[in-house]
């Protein structure tokens, strides 16, 4: 499996993703914004795209399919529960889906929050693919969790966090809809100032254009991204200071770190 990985160099700090099969030559468009920029990648690559997919119905997730479907044909899909948001979609995946094209297989993962359709993409081991690779949206950002201000709930997003990524492997590679790391890592020194792992990965990556940032794994994620920190006891004893009457549960750490990072 081959993923290529395209900086949108807009405002909202988008990547656009080809997911291609070596051995057939097919692809699959995700989230495709430049639609332009999708077609030009898939020829320079010799693929065909043929299927579009949408993590969810945001129009910097969207505004891409026309082109790309006009010139290939391509259908697009997303989660069930975005017909009628997205426009032309032509098919509603559901958890535990498994989506083909070529040697590709992605298994969809239902992970509400951001906004109430959205999916994550899982590429678990086979032959063509030697480790997990995880496309997830705006539910998973590197250092964050997606916001849950446009059409989320922050409940939805604790759920998905817990029941759909955590169980992830640590070598699972990740593949986010945006790039904020350097922003992420400033929020996530504020929660965790004492976290050496935030200042060496803050230090790594700070001089990147966002072309360049690392595809960190999950592994690596889960020693400086706060909203998978939710045990740590240096994130729990600072947000007492903002929070004095901060519950116990997992799910009260989760909520306070989102609200804070809503405002921050
Ligand atoms: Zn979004």
């Amino acid at each position: 499996m081959l993923v290529l990985r395209r900086y949108m160099h807009n405002g909202l700090r988008n990547f656009n993703y080809l997911i291609g099969c070596e051995e057939t030559g097919q692809a699959i468009a995700l989230d495709p914004l430049d639609g332009e920029q999708m077609l030009a990648l898939a020829d320079e690559h010799q693929l065909q795209i043929k299927l579009i997919i949408n993590t969810h119905e945001h129009h910097d997730h969207i505004d891409g399919n026309p082109v790309v479907q006009a010139a290939t044909g391509a259908p697009v899909w997303a989660h069930k529960n975005a017909m009628g948001k997205i426009p032309d979609q032509a098919h509603g995946l559901v958890a535990g889906d498994v989506v083909e094209v070529g040697t590709i297989r992605l298994k969809v993962l239902f992970t509400p929050g951001h906004t109430a359709v959205h999916l994550c993409l899982l590429a678990e081991v086979s032959e063509t693919n030697p480790v997990p690779v995880l496309f997830s949206g705006d539910t998973l950002f590197n250092a964050c969790a997606g916001n849950c201000r446009n059409g989320g709930n922050v409940d939805d997003m604790y759920e998905s966090f817990v029941s759909q990524l955590q169980p992830l492997p640590d070598e699972t590679l990740l593949y986010p809809g945006h790039d904020y790391m350097i922003n992420n890592l400033n929020f996530a020194r504020t929660r965790e100032p004492e976290n050496s792992m935030v200042d060496y990965w803050l230090d790594q990556v700070q001089a990147n254009e966002a072309d360049d940032m690392p595809v960190m794994t999950l592994g690596q994620e889960r020693e400086y991204n706060p909203f998978l920190r939710l045990h740590s006891s240096a994130v729990r004893q600072h947000l007492k200071q903002e929070f004095p009457q901060l519950g116990e549960g997992d799910r009260d750490v989760f909520r306070a770190l989102r609200s804070l990072r809503d405002q921050w």
